[in-house]
């Protein structure tokens, strides 16, 4: 790329969370095999962040290129309203087979957040059908759902602002985060607040939504799956509606298939996305049980209220459906664990330093936590230098690398974290 199209980046195109007056520097990549990235200088890039949770098989794999090619030859798009098509029938097959036995009808969406907002509108219909129109839902802080509004709307109020859109969002109920930690001893009084808070508005919550087990960017953060136990039976009691939000956790990262796994439970809603094509489209899903999905199509609007135009789109369940079949071959669950080993060899000491207030491992994810916030653009500038893309936000520099990196290359990502955390330069 010429430094003419640098400019014109930086002048005309948004990036995620970026500003457009003052915009970090964006790095040009061209290419990405493997677990590596290709700068257009040349360079290699070992990849700890799996393009955010999403290309668990790493890049260029030639069945998820083949899936796609073959599909194109037969189609690529066609429009899902009165019409199937075999990619579709096949991935949802799976999705239904792979998923806690009560989910068992799909709906396929373009994105994480959509699937997000599909769950949340099937909650509202699932009670407006009911007859008993609820309308809050109840979720954890420090919680990240999607930027569309129905999901920020149940995201940390803090971290996505919701001061912002006072007057326009709705306004939910949050209960504090979980302290009690993954791996900790359970501590019962940890679930108080929580169950006040659902105590107190029990007849008007229509469903709790949730991250199960790990928080993800509203703070990278592990609590107990004791936690899902409980709120999976306080919503049996009260006819409640659980949303798993999977959307992160799914397809193997935390080193069990489903996050809700940990806890043996199953959720009414569950929404899927990011992993759910390899990294390589994007496509959702939020599946919901028989009873969700019968009691909103007897209701009064006679079928559930959405369906957008690239639904089910052939070319991302093809990808998707080949993306489940390597995940079903069952390689991830030695991947899985043996780089939950070495991030813990490798991260757990550096809990000693001085800039670093916490280290943390699940699964194929190692979250380091410092004291002070970063300095984002000097350390991801540092990062390159060293032949790694890694990309640290606030106090969290964390690592979530492709089921099948290499240790040398896992090895190299740890040890550019543990030589960046070492330097005050780096924390502002
Ligand atoms: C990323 C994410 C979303 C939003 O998905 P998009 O595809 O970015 O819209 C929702 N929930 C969780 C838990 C996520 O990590």
């Amino acid at each position: 790329m010429t430094p003419a199209d640098l400019a014109f980046d930086q002048r005309h195109i948004w990036h995620p969370y970026t500003s457009m007056s003052q915009p970090l520097p964006v790095y040009p990549v061209v290419a990405a095999t493997g677990c590596e990235l290709q700068l257009d200088d040349g360079r290699l890039l070992v990849d700890g962040m799996s393009s955010w949770w999403a290309a668990i098989h790493g890049y260029n794999h030639p069945r998820l290129n083949q899936a796609m090619k073959a599909q194109i030859d037969s189609m690529s798009h066609v429009m899902f309203g009165g019409i199937t098509h075999p990619p579709a029938v096949e991935l949802c097959r799976k999705l239904v087979a792979m998923t806690p036995a009560p989910l068992e009808c799909v709906f396929l969406a373009d994105s994480g957040s959509v699937a997000v907002e599909v769950a949340m509108k099937m909650a509202l219909q699932y009670w407006h059908a009911k007859g008993q129109p609820r309308q809050r839902f109840l979720t954890f802080r420090n919680g990240y759902h999607g930027d569309t509004f129905g999901a920020m709307s149940v995201c940390d109020p803090d971290n996505s602002m919701h001061s912002l859109w006072q007057g326009y969002l709705p306004e939910h109920l949050f209960a504090p985060a979980p302290q009690c930690r993954f791996g900790d001893e359970w501590n019962e009084m940890d679930m108080v607040p929580f169950a006040r808070l659902m105590a107190a508005h029990r007849e008007e919550i229509a469903a709790i939504i949730l991250e199960p087990v790990v928080q993800g960017a509203g703070g990278m953060r592990f609590y107990h799956p004791e936690w899902l136990r409980r709120i999976r039976r306080m919503c049996d009691r009260e006819g409640i509606l659980l949303i798993a939000d999977e959307i992160a956790t799914g397809f193997g990262r935390t080193g069990k298939l489903f996050a809700c796994d940990h806890a043996g439970i199953s959720p009414d809603i569950m929404c899927l996305g990011k992993a759910l094509t390899g990294g390589t489209m994007t496509l959702s899903a939020t599946l919901a049980t028989r009873h969700v999905a019968e009691t909103i199509s007897d209701g009064e609007a006679g079928c559930f209220m959405h369906g957008p135009t690239f639904m089910g789109n052939p070319l991302a369940c093809a990808v998707a459906g080949e993306s489940l079949a390597l995940l079903a071959e069952g390689d991830w669950q030695q991947q899985v664990p043996a780089i939950e080993h070495q991030l813990r060899e490798g991260l757990l000491p550096l809990a000693a330093s001085e800039h670093v207030a916490d280290v943390r491992v699940l699964g194929a994810i190692g979250v380091v936590e410092t004291h002070r916030p970063v300095d984002m653009a000097a350390l991801q500038r540092f990062f390159v230098e060293q032949g790694v893309w890694i990309r640290p936000f606030g106090r969290l520099i964390y690592l979530m690398p492709p089921y099948v990196i290499s240790p040398a290359q896992l090895d190299k990502l740890i040890s550019a974290v543990a030589t960046a955390v070492e330097d005050p330069a780096f924390f502002s």
